[in-house]
């Protein structure tokens, strides 16, 4: 019988588990015995217990528990001493930062380990179930909207009373992905008014069909990558975005950025004379503060006060703000990446690599980078 073994997140601000305890039953039924190691869950508010009834063996000795494990799932990339104890041949699956960690990489394929990076899962209608980018975008939109709304001296739906009427707050999403359509729905259902804004031209529609506000800026030809990523704009349509965005950042009571590049550092789309622009009181939430930041001055882990009184929250891991929940699809993510895989007849793991799911997602095989994204390292 083929083991799966998630450990504990070793990073402390990590708060997620790469497994929960209805996919340990899951799993459990495909026909793999489950270990986790003791407090996977303790910040997910997820006993030790609850894994127990599920299944689960809950073990403390995370070296032991990693060699003996076909399968391990985690979080965070793994730090170059938790590769120490695996054994060639395992399925190492976690986010994995590619393009920034090309020695880890190596080190990964010097062990013969064959890493999946869950960030490098093709975003096709066939992998939306192991897609765990977009589960954990998703969330980190909703984040954003409620730690906005937690930090503003304004209430967001307009109410009217005998004391008089409160206008609605003003919220302006810059970027309008996964996380981006999100935010505008939570904010809208707060009771917000909303404009939006993208590079890719065929957002618009979907932000009109949230009701919310498209704001136009003609930056010419934009187009999209055939991932359906946005492609990095040239320093004058930049600046020509900034300059389109300025009027609805200087109205808004809160502006969050989620405009990224896959791969690449973030585009900065506010300035610091945007910024002068803003209204004091108001708040930036930035998503994109941990490739870099979206906005001029955002610090990872930091609130940033500007002169004039702006609040610029770069939120660390604010995926794993709501841990219960983002646990519970990340760990489904992996589950349905097993699952697709599983050869219940011979009961392994079947490396298809014709298949496009594998093809886009696993970087190491046997000893080497297998990836052609990352053959020249
Ligand atoms: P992302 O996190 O890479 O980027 C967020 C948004 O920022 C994107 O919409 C992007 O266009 C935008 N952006 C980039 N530069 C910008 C700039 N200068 N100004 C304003 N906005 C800018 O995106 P994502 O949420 O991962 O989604 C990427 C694409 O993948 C989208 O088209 C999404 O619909 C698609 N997607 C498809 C599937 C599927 O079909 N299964 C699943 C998930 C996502």
């Amino acid at each position: 019988m083929k083991i799966v073994f998630a450990p504990r997140e070793s990073d402390p601000r990590e708060t997620r588990a790469a497994l929960t305890p209805d996919l340990v039953a899951k799993l459990t039924k495909l026909g793999l015995a489950v270990k986790v190691e003791s407090a996977i869950g303790a910040r997910a508010a997820i006993s030790d217990e609850a894994y127990k009834k599920s299944g689960a063996e809950v073990v403390t000795d995370r070296s032991a528990a990693q060699s003996e494990a076909d399968i391990v799932l985690r979080v965070r990339k793994p730090a170059s001493k938790e590769l120490a104890t695996l054994k060639p041949g395992t399925l190492h699956a976690s986010f994995l930062d590619p393009f920034n960690e090309k020695e880890l990489l190596k080190t990964i394929a010097s062990k013969g380990v064959n890493a999946v990076s869950m960030e490098m899962i093709p975003r096709t209608t066939l992998a939306q179930k192991m897609d765990a980018l977009s589960s954990q975008a998703n969330l980190a939109g909703y984040a954003a909207v409620i730690i906005a709304a937690d930090r503003m001296q304004k209430i967001l739906p307009m109410m009217m009373t005998p004391a008089g009427t409160l206008s609605p707050a003003h919220f302006f999403i810059i970027g309008v992905g996964v996380a981006g359509l999100q935010a505008i729905a939570t904010a809208k259902r707060l009771g917000a008014r909303v404009e939006a804004f993208d590079t890719r031209p065929v957002v618009e529609e979907q932000v009109k069909s949230l009701g919310a506000k498209f704001v136009k800026v003609n930056l010419g030809d934009t187009g999209q990558t055939d991932q359906g990523y946005a492609k990095e704009l040239t320093p004058e349509m930049l600046e020509k975005q900034r300059q389109g965005m300025a009027k609805a950042c200087s109205q808004a009571d809160v502006v969050i950025t989620t405009a990224k590049l896959f791969g690449r550092p973030a585009p900065k789309v506010i300035t610091s004379d945007i910024l002068a622009q803003m209204k004091p009181g108001s708040i930036i939430v930035d998503l994109a503060v941990e490739t870099g930041g979206n906005v001029e001055g955002s610090k990872l882990g930091e609130d940033v006060i500007t002169e004039n009184g702006v609040h610029i929250i770069g939120h660390e891991n604010i995926e794993g703000y709501y841990a219960n929940h983002a646990s519970q699809m990340l760990a489904s993510n992996f589950y349905n990446f097993i699952e697709h895989f599983w050869d219940t007849e011979v009961g392994d793991f079947r490396y298809d690599l014709d298949d496009e799911i594998l093809k886009g997602c696993l970087l190491t095989r046997d000893g080497k980078i297998v990836h052609e994204k990352f053959m020249d390292i």
